[in-house]
């Protein structure tokens, strides 16, 4: 084959010497002194400096170290006043390298003190209506919420008062002397705070990740606890001290730490939050004690603790007694209680690999029935799902709790919401929406209570990552499952918006216009691209892996996430994460012109004119050269052969050996010449669909580096014994190419947009 391929060459190389505008263009860009704006450069300029923190393989360095914060707390929450009372004793433990003249602790609460700086940033601006004497009330006649901490005393180890400085979420406790680099620092706070009516919040544009839902038919209440004590903030070597503000969006950052909590709530409630319940026979009747010790064998459906009927008669009883639940927690991040004289409550035991764990569910009677089908199953395979992408769940439990519009994570612990109808009946809307919600907010369990990236920067690090592999345990769950974000397609109406409205998912979370598209939806499906369309399940679900191993029980950051996915994985990614994640362009992609080529033994117009231009004699080559004529260029249909029409060509395919004509691909009759525009800023892989006469289909795909050269278009020659019919790019939708009008060849007739609707009505 080699003396016929070194003659084509030579041929298309006369072919090649005229410039097109676009390499004028990169010509230009390559004069000295030049910025490279190649869209493959690489992350240089965007990611940190490596260190021996964070390595320049994505893994933490030898030096890598991290705080550790203890705590010891008494928690009692008055139903009367509706007040949480709390003291706490502090041990944080300076493992870094650093001497620190101050430690900073988030006061999370004061989010809804009177004197907030959240509300005054947001706009107001007058409506034309009201919808209601309530809302019209509540937004000019009402008192605001006296939320917050009052704090009663910040004291060392002595019970020496300490000097401290409230800025507004933050708390600057001005130490008599740096807190040397190695050393422990033990002091304490007692404090208290009203809890808010989180229903009310909502209903007034918050967003309460906590607090107390009332039920008014029988008088109870239902608590969802979370953001209740002072607690410090991250000191690392990324941002020094985390002490952004708590604006009540972006979420939070934490250090690992150990627990003993003291929870002290009215007797008749139940009761459960992160760590081990230390004192279950002190709180639980026998029955329900032996029921627990049953559903901790019981591993094909859950077992009922606490029931229906003991749950409905606790509603009416309303003591003034108490009783105080123990919990120690290990190496979490966080702690959340749940405490309601409603809950019922159900569990089984989970295999992780040998393990078990425990999936359990706390839910009023108004969950059922929709609950107890569903909830506690939800989490055990949310459980085994992440478990298979990441690491064995370490923990020894996961709760899921119904909380009415809450989706809020805490390790061990979430609040979802998924209410049916007061008859008990429920829409698929409610049960798959309740589905979701408990497995997006199970899976915040590995990110970011384990994996611990900082949620006040990064959203996307532990909302993106979390959103993807909540659809894999989704469609585990239920094959069936409508994946409604996460998808490519699902991300096209948001990327062709309007790009005023638009961000790259490396913005802090409070600056963001489209917080749920560009945290949760875009980056999920970017991964879920990455996975099923540019590495390949092998090569991703191996470095996935790897980043999630790797920064287990540590605090990861983007670059950590990026460099790791390319360490594992040998794949050069800087395009895509500089495309898909620092900027805000879209995929898109299309057909541009499919010219199709004959071969001929005349010399063509363009084959003459090229000739003459570059000075080579055609007759000199005579009964070598093959011509390609496009169509158009063929005076006389005669001229147009099939390659064993030439008998030159057979004379040469006869003088091979044997062995060499049976390396011969079949014959390849027609020649295509396709040009691939590509009007969007995004690069991608290019994945193009060949349907040939005899309706047989071929799939090309290729990388991304495809345009690395040709950013505005790009051609292929496709040679091929059959004459090919249509071709289609991103046949599948899974690049998330805005505009798929232009994507197919010959060019679909596309319906319009009213065309369509009135079909749908039609329907
Ligand atoms: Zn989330």
């Amino acid at each position: 084959m080699k003396k016929l391929s070194s003659l084509l060459l030579s041929f298309l190389l006369i072919s090649s010497f005229s410039y097109s505008q676009n390499q004028e263009a990169q010509k230009e860009q390559r004069k000295p002194g030049h910025v490279d704006i190649s869209k493959f450069r690489q992350l240089k300029q965007e990611l940190p400096t490596p260190n021996s923190q964070h390595t320049a393989s994505g893994a933490p360095g030898s030096e890598y170290s991290q705080q550790q914060v203890d705590y010891v707390m008494n928690i009692t929450i008055d139903e009367q006043e509706q007040k949480l009372y709390g003291d706490e004793v502090i041990t944080y433990h300076n493992n870094s390298k650093d001497n620190l003249e101050y430690l900073w602790v988030q006061l999370d609460q004061n989010v809804r003190a009177p004197d907030s700086k959240t509300q005054d940033a947001q706009q107001t601006a007058m409506r034309g209506a009201m919808r209601s004497a309530q809302s019209f009330t509540s937004t000019y006649l009402k008192e605001p919420f006296a939320g917050g901490f009052y704090l009663e005393y910040v004291k060392d180890a002595n019970d020496k008062d300490l000097s401290y400085t409230v800025n507004s979420t933050m708390m600057r406790i001005n130490l008599d002397k740096p807190l040397a680099s190695g050393e422990k620092y033990v002091f304490k706070i007692k404090w208290w705070y009203l809890i808010n009516d989180y229903i009310k919040e909502k209903e007034n544009g918050g967003v309460a990740r906590s607090g107390y839902e009332h039920f008014p038919k029988d008088g109870n209440n239902l608590y969802v606890i979370a953001q209740f004590f002072p607690r410090l903030a991250v000191y690392d070597n990324v941002e020094g001290w985390q002490n952004m503000q708590f604006w009540g969006r972006s979420e939070f950052a934490l250090e690992f730490g150990n627990y003993e909590v003291n929870i002290t709530v009215p007797a008749d409630h139940i009761l459960n939050a992160t760590g081990k319940l230390l004192n279950p026979k002190e709180v639980l009747t026998k029955e329900q004690y032996s029921r627990l010790q049953i559903a901790k064998k019981t591993y094909d459906k859950p077992v009922v603790i606490v029931n229906q009927s003991e749950a409905e008669a606790a509603e009416k009883g309303h003591t003034t007694k108490t009783k105080t639940w123990k919990f120690y927690a290990e190496k979490v991040r966080d702690i959340g209680i749940a405490t309601s004289r409603k809950f019922i409550w159900d569990g089984m035991a989970v295999n992780i690999n040998g393990n078990t764990v425990m999936a359990y569910s706390l839910y009023p009677k108004e969950g059922n029935p929709l609950w107890e089908e569903h909830s506690t199953r939800a989490v055990a395979t949310t459980l085994k799902v992440y478990s298979k992408y990441t690491f064995d769940y370490p923990y020894h439990k996961a709760i899921s709790v119904h909380a009415r519009r809450q989706g809020m994570e805490y390790p061990q612990i979430c609040w979802n919401y998924g209410r049916p109808n007061e008859d008990g009946t429920y829409s698929d809307r409610v049960k798959y929406g309740m589905l979701g919600v408990i497995i997006h907010e199970v899976g915040h369990n590995f990110f970011p209570m384990i994996v611990n990236s900082d949620e006040r920067q990064w959203t996307w690090m532990d909302e993106g990552i979390n959103s993807f592999v909540q659809i894999m345990a989704q469609l585990e769950y239920d094959p069936n499952f409508n994946i409604r974000r996460g998808l490519p397609k699902g991300i096209v109406r948001y990327m062709s918006m309007d790009q005023d409205r638009l961000s790259p998912i490396m913005t802090q979370g409070d600056h963001v216009y489209n917080f749920g598209s560009n945290a949760y939806a875009k980056p999920a499906a970017g991964l879920y691209m990455l996975r099923n369309t540019i590495m390949g399940p092998e090569l991703f679900d191996y470095a996935f892996r790897t980043y999630s191993k790797r920064w287990m029980f540590k605090h990861p950051t983007p670059a950590d996430f990026f460099r790791s996915m390319e360490d594992a994985s040998a794949m050069d990614l800087d395009w895509f994460w500089r495309g898909w994640f620092y900027t805000t362009d879209y995929n898109d992609v299309g057909v541009k012109e499919v010219k199709k080529y004959y071969v001929t033994d005349q010399p063509t117009k363009t084959a003459k004119a090229q000739a003459e231009r570059y000075g080579m004699d055609l007759d000199s080559y005579k009964e070598q050269l093959i011509y390609f004529a496009s169509e158009d260029e063929i005076d006389d249909p005669k001229n147009m052969k099939k390659i064993k029409d030439l008998n030159f060509f057979n004379d040469f395919i006869n003088s091979l050996y044997a062995k060499e004509k049976n390396n011969l691909k079949e014959e390849h009759n027609y020649f295509y010449e396709v040009t691939f525009d590509k009007p969007g800023g995004l690069v991608l892989p290019l994945i193009v669909e060949l349907t040939y006469e005899d309706g047989k289909k071929e799939r090309k795909i290729y990388p991304a580096e495809i345009w690395n050269k040709h950013d505005e278009e790009v051609k292929k020659v496709y040679d091929t014994a059959k004459e090919i019919i249509n071709i289609v790019v991103d046949p599948d939708e899974e690049t998330a190419d805005i505009d798929t009008t232009n994507n197919s060849w010959p060019k679909k007739t596309e319906e319009n947009q009213f065309e369509k609707f009135k079909k749908q009505l039609k329907n």
